[in-house]
């Protein structure tokens, strides 16, 4: 098997299940050390062991993304155990839509601390370690790769503050693209349809039944066909930057 991320250190938030948990084994299949960034440490634990025994050199991060402290002491450690940081996945997120006039304001706040705040602990913290890599490693680049969505691109009636969130981090990362192209780290986001994940699970009751009928028997993507959209990205030679990827569901409209 080739293994085009060897000797690379790779980070992946929401790594505890769906996309970030098959993002995770897919690098670390591909021959990178990874560590691995959730609240809950015993499925981070689990994994964990799974991909030792792959042979993988794992780091699990029990960290709250949305408190910057943790945030920057859980990238530090990355660095400060497994040497350096080629590769950060910002993939923690949370959806919790349904009509703005019936939201709780809990629910808007928690978006925007996960999916913009913790976003940026976790970048700004990392930036001068992919900066580093992109300098001193054979590959002779770094990637920060960001799951936006399709809400980050379309906005649909009940997606409202989802969808801020989601169009930020993509506006965010084109801004970020233009100001490390000269350092070669590669900044790009994948926009993922509707995957099959816990994600979800986390709406309120009646929205989601309403998300659900709306999909009805709509045949969803798995967490591995964004997995691999990752890796195809961070996995390019250097002189190929692939920015962008916008994966549906084929059933989706
Ligand atoms: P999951 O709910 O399965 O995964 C979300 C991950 O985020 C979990 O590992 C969760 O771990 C982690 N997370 C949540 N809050 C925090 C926090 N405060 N600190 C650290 N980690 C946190 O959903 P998905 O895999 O679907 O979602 C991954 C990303 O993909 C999200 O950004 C989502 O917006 C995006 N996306 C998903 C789509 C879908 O249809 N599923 C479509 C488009 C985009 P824990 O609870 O253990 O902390």
């Amino acid at each position: 098997m080739t293994a085009p991320l060897k000797g690379t250190v790779a980070l992946v938030t929401g790594a505890s299940s769906g996309i970030g948990a098959a993002t995770a084994r897919t690098l670390a299949a591909g021959g990178a050390s990874v560590a691995v960034l959730a609240r809950r440490g015993d499925r981070l634990r689990a994994l964990a062991d799974e991909l030792r025994a792959d042979g993988t050199t794992t780091l699990v991060l029990e960290s709250d993304i949305t408190d910057r402290r943790q945030a920057e002491a859980a990238v530090e450690r990355v660095v400060a155990e497994l040497g350096r940081l080629d590769t950060v996945v910002n993939n923690a997120g949370v959806m919790l839509t349904g009509p703005v006039a019936e939201a709780p304001a809990q629910e808007w706040d928690r978006m925007l601390a996960v999916n913009v705040e913790g976003l940026l602990h976790v970048t700004r913290t990392a930036l001068p370690h992919l900066i580093d890599a992109a300098q001193d490693s054979p590959r002779q680049v770094a990637d920060l790769v960001t799951i936006s969505s399709t809400a980050g691109r379309v906005a649909r009636a009940g997606t409202a503050v989802y969808s801020l969130t989601k169009f930020g981090v993509t506006a965010f990362s084109e801004s970020l693209r233009q100001e490390l192209q000269p350092k070669r780290v590669r900044v790009g986001v994948v926009e993922p349809g509707t995957v099959d994940t816990e994600l979800a699970t986390h709406l309120r009751d009646g929205v989601r039944e309403a998300v659900a009928r709306q999909l009805g028997g709509m045949e969803k993507l798995s967490p591995q066909d964004i997995a691999d959209a990752v890796s195809y990205m961070v996995t390019r030679d250097r002189r190929v930057a692939v920015n962008e990827m916008l994966v549906r569901a084929a059933d989706q409209t």
